[in-house]
């Protein structure tokens, strides 16, 4: 272990078998035994996220000339992202220790999932985020209840001063004092790929990168799923994907550098928004190893790959996940992907959340008055510029 690095769970694996997974309850935890928690979590719990669809993605691939394309679509979780698998595990702890508050440091979704849990469980929530964030994302955590704290800052200050806080409140911050738990809660997408793949890695994933955490864990679950035997052995080379306005693990990548230089973030993709990111050593030791690579895309590329999603699969997309389909089409471009892989792009959070993304290019084909002329008039000259009747 590093000082100030992230601090790794480690556990004695009991054998555990495909059956016994699919007998378990239909959420993330079916996996219990693979996380750091005491049996009956799931009887404990109060939201059940995870077992969220995985999408074949025929169409997605059809535009950008690729074989096969998955969509893990992390939307349909409780409160709409991926965070909630990660808050289940600590919260789970957090009671565990005895914690009667909880609280985070978050770029938006992290609060949501922190302020839902909290309340089901009937604990106290104090979350804290950078004042800027999306309209969308500061609604959806107030609405819980809990002491929303907005800090006029970049969320690198607000980890900051949630470091500085956890170290004299009791207060269980998910992601500052109860991290190496929370981290384990991102395992459960990966595990959930391979199952839904029919007990097989694909041959690529592509994760949204912030701290890097997710990233890291996805491969982590991979290599436990092969080390049980409950899939094959095979290569997953994992890839990851990030904003052009915050992009100090791609930059490192592509510097061939194993440290990652802060960077101070100006995306649209506020929930990636870290530019000083705990993981990303280890996100760039991952990708690396399995020949992957990171890449970073431009917001107006971010708002492309959220509607070219939308439009080929019906699927509306959080920022994070316009940043994982146009970096995916960014490395098929550059040849860094070959268009023969199967591959898994994780889509981690809801449109719905930040339509301020995409509000300046989506509105209404036509505005015209309730009259059927009116309307037939309007219609004709749209179909003559292209739009099927
Ligand atoms: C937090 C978050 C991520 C990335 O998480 P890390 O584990 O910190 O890299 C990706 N997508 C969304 C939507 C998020 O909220």
């Amino acid at each position: 272990m590093e000082c100030f690095g992230p601090l790794e769970v480690g556990y004695e694996y009991d054998t555990i078998t495909r059956q016994q997974i699919q007998a378990g309850p239909s959420s993330m935890w079916r996996y219990e035994a693979l996380l750091p928690v005491a049996p009956g979590a799931h009887a404990r719990a109060g939201l059940h996220p995870g077992l969220t669809r995985l999408v074949r993605a025929d169409n997605l691939a059809a535009a950008l000339g690729a074989r096969t394309v998955w969509v893990k679509d992390d939307s349909g979780n409780p409160t709409h992202s991926f965070k909630d698998r990660v808050v289940a595990v600590a919260l789970e702890n957090a009671r565990r220790l005895g914690y009667q508050t909880i609280a985070c440091a978050s770029t938006g979704n992290l609060a949501n999932a922190v302020a839902a849990a909290a309340a089901r469980a009937g604990l106290a929530s104090v979350v804290f985020v950078p004042s800027n964030l999306e309209a969308g994302k500061i609604v959806t955590t107030a609405v819980y209840g809990g002491t929303l704290v907005a800090i006029e800052g970049t969320y690198d200050d607000v980890n900051r001063l949630c470091t500085e806080v956890a170290a004299c409140r009791d207060w269980g911050f998910v992601n500052v004092n109860l991290r190496p738990y929370y981290a384990e809660g991102s395992k459960t997408m990966g595990y959930e790929i391979a199952e839904q793949l029919g007990w097989r890695l694909p041959d690529a994933v592509i994760a949204p990168v912030a701290s890097g955490s997710l990233l890291t864990k996805v491969d982590k679950a991979f290599r436990e799923f092969t080390s049980l035997g409950l899939v094959d052995p095979h290569p997953t080379a994992v890839y990851g994907a990030q904003a052009t306005g915050c992009s100090p693990v791609s930059r490192a990548f592509r510097e061939g550098q194993d440290f990652v230089t802060p960077v101070k973030p100006d995306t649209i993709a506020k929930s990636l928004a870290i530019g000083n990111p705990a993981d990303g050593p280890f996100a760039l030791d991952v990708v690396r190893r399995t020949e992957g690579a990171i890449e970073d895309v431009s917001d107006a590329e971010v708002v492309e790959g959220i509607r070219l999603l939308a439009r080929t699969e019906g699927i509306f997309a959080e920022t994070a996940g316009g940043v994982v389909v146009a970096t995916y089409r960014k490395l098929l471009r550059e040849g860094l992907i070959d268009p023969r892989a199967e591959v898994v792009l994780l889509n981690t959070g809801d449109g719905l959340k930040t339509l301020d993304a995409v509000q300046p290019s989506c509105g209404p084909t036509l505005t015209v008055t309730p009259s059927f002329d009116a309307f037939q008039a309007a219609f004709a000259g749209i179909a003559a510029d292209g739009a099927s009747a």
